[in-house]
């Protein structure tokens, strides 16, 4: 089985860290009884269809797509917070799916997750060293002495100083900011290999964005940890990000590295997003537009869902062969696209 990589990230010589093969999840969706007496049967969204990718160890890779894409679930499926109906997930060269107790137990100490809001994810009854400190207690580590070094070690390196103040203060004492670093010091304190970051600053002030993304920057080298990077913002993507997959309506309709999907966007729906971001400069806000994609109105979800191209209501240059569905190809060296512009380089 041939296992599609983003191909030439900024860390081409380490080895994959994790590999998913075939994701899928599919989710049932409940009929009005309206909908039943007008003859619609149960229906299916293919939240996540078919998706495969690797991300080698100290890189970092961005799942990218507007709400709705599958992003989130690919993590939560990846996390094992609900389970895929087909498909394989290797990480570090075992099988998550079929762990007994004891990988299990290992696995959620290596893979971590930052949150969105660190407004909610963060208990408001706790102390930040309790925060900090649950995680070590789930697994194991009890003893209040060793337990408090490491979570001051965790502030430490989020620069969250000084530490003996900030470690007894409530959440609600912090600010924004802050509080993301008490969440990124809450998923480093065991040391994992993985972190997967689902929209780490979207609630963030833009001025603090940078610091929170520059930090992470920082710890990835320093402790070579491997990023899964969940946005619907480009930017912070061509900042943070070694290597992408753009996602639409639960499948990677383009993948490769940064420089060469935001730079050469191959597929319609990409190009769309990129002409999207907000261009700082006046002079080039007034420039022709790429691409404008029409609105999706002559398709059902259901129906893009289950016939041809997923964009295909969307897309300006849409052709009758895209009621089929189109293949994710390399179309150039490590550049994937699932277009019908397109023809394979291999
Ligand atoms: Fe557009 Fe067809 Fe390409 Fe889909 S396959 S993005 S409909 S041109």
């Amino acid at each position: 089985m041939v296992m599609l990589d983003a191909g030439s990230t900024r860390s081409t010589r380490s080895t994959n860290l994790l590999e998913v093969e075939g994701l899928r999840k599919w989710f049932r969706i409940k009929r009005s009884i309206l909908d039943i007496l007008h003859g619609k049967q149960e229906g299916v969204v293919k939240a996540v269809d078919d998706v495969s990718f690797s991300v080698k160890q100290g890189s970092t890779f961005v799942l990218a797509g507007e709400s709705g894409s599958g992003k989130s679930t690919i993590a939560r499926l990846i996390l094992r917070a609900i389970e895929p109906d087909g498909g394989s997930i290797r990480f570090a060269g075992r099988d998550v799916l079929s762990l007994d107790k004891r990988g299990l137990m290992w696995f959620r100490r290596s893979a971590q997750m930052i949150h969105q809001d660190p407004y909610s994810s963060l208990n408001p009854r706790m102390k930040v060293i309790s925060i900090v400190g649950e995680p070590l207690e789930v697994h194991g580590i009890k003893d209040r002495r060793e337990k408090e070094e490491m979570v001051f070690k965790a502030l430490e390196e989020v620069r969250l100083e000084p530490v003996e103040e900030i470690a007894y203060r409530y959440p609600h004492m912090l600010s924004g900011g802050q509080r993301q670093r008490v969440a990124i010091a809450r998923a480093l304190v065991l040391k994992p290999m993985l972190i997967v970051a689902d929209e780490p600053v979207s609630m963030l002030d833009l001025s603090v964005r940078a610091e929170i993304l520059e930090l992470m920057q920082n710890l990835k080298v320093k402790h070579n940890i491997t990023y899964i990077y969940i946005t619907h913002d480009l930017s912070t993507a061509r900042y943070f990000g070694d290597s992408i997959a753009i996602l639409y309506k639960g499948k990677i309709v383009e993948m490769g590295s940064i420089d060469d999907v935001l730079n050469e966007p191959l597929h319609p729906y990409t190009q769309a997003l990129i002409d999207a971001i907000p261009e700082p400069d006046p002079a080039s806000r007034l420039r022709d537009k790429v691409i404008r994609i029409r609105a999706s109105t002559s398709i059902s979800m259901d129906e893009a869902n289950d016939h041809g191209c997923r964009f295909y209501a969307r897309c300006p240059y849409a052709m009758d062969i895209c009621r089929e569905e189109p293949k994710l190809l390399e179309v150039k060296n490590g550049h994937l696209v699932s277009c019908f512009l397109y023809k394979s380089s291999v």
